[in-house]
């Protein structure tokens, strides 16, 4: 059984998913709407589905009578609309209907965000296209198609550097069509722009860095405490996987 066959013909109502419009929300009041045994789907969700190299957020469902929930994954179910939430245990009976307090696994998303507007800012020094990505709490890594070396040391600095700066970073939606006007816009030369309700969804931060992106960020490069730069390694002739670590603990913006 798969959360969209169980609704037959029935028309899907899209989970709203609040991570987009505001990254800061630890803890939410929902209502289950949906349920197999893949896990739930909420009324509205805090929880980041993985998608874009980021993974998806870990927490709990807290149901009315205390009881938690352990959210162990958050994905995309196929087509988007929905969000699933993986639960550690099956809960062992229907909770379509139930009230629940939404909270994620706070730290880890907060490193997370960190590390992917991270990415941005080292995307913004490297002058070719990215291959690939990956966002772990641990550390993030950018691939680029670039034969020329590329110094660590340089690069760590000119991060700190722009981190201090302490630049906005802004979402904004633009139509396929105005993309398509500005097709430097598109780094990542595997992965389609995020699409949400037909429009794209566009980070910008300060005057270095403009792409189209779904992730979390943080909303200014000043609450990353500091970066560095952790390895350069040659992957392929025309390969250099860009690896980065969050150095301090960077201070917890509510
Ligand atoms: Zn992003």
């Amino acid at each position: 059984m798969s959360f969209v066959r169980s609704r037959g013909a029935m028309t899907i109502v899209p989970t709203i998913k609040l991570f987009e419009t505001d990254a800061y929300v630890r803890e939410l009041e929902t209502t289950i709407v949906d349920q197999s045994e893949d896990g739930v789907c909420l009324e509205t969700t805090i929880f980041y589905a993985e998608s874009g190299g980021q993974p998806g957020d870990v927490g709990e469902l807290v149901l009315d009578d205390g009881v938690p929930l352990l959210v162990t994954n958050t994905q995309y179910i196929p087509g988007r609309l929905r969000v699933a939430h993986r639960l550690a245990a099956p809960p062992g009976r229907s909770l379509i209907g139930a009230k629940v307090l939404a909270r994620i696994d706070w730290e880890r998303r907060y490193r997370l965000m960190c590390l992917h507007t991270s990415l941005h800012l080292l995307c913004s020094l490297v002058d070719a296209p990215v291959t690939g990505c990956a966002i772990y709490p641990e550390y993030g890594r950018l691939d680029f198609d670039i034969e020329a070396t590329l110094d660590r040391q340089r690069l760590t600095d000119s991060l700190n550097a722009l981190i201090r700066r302490d630049l906005a970073v802004e979402i904004q939606y633009r139509t396929a069509e105005e993309m398509s006007a500005e097709p430097s816009l598109v780094r990542t030369v595997q992965a389609p722009p995020p699409r949400t309700d037909r429009q794209l969804r566009l980070v910008s931060i300060g005057d270095v860095d403009r792409q189209p992106c779904g992730g979390t960020h943080v909303r200014s490069t000043g609450e990353i405490a500091g970066l560095a730069v952790t390895s350069v390694e040659k992957k392929g002739r025309r390969n250099r996987r860009v690896k980065i670590a969050l150095t301090a603990a960077s201070e917890r913006s509510t």
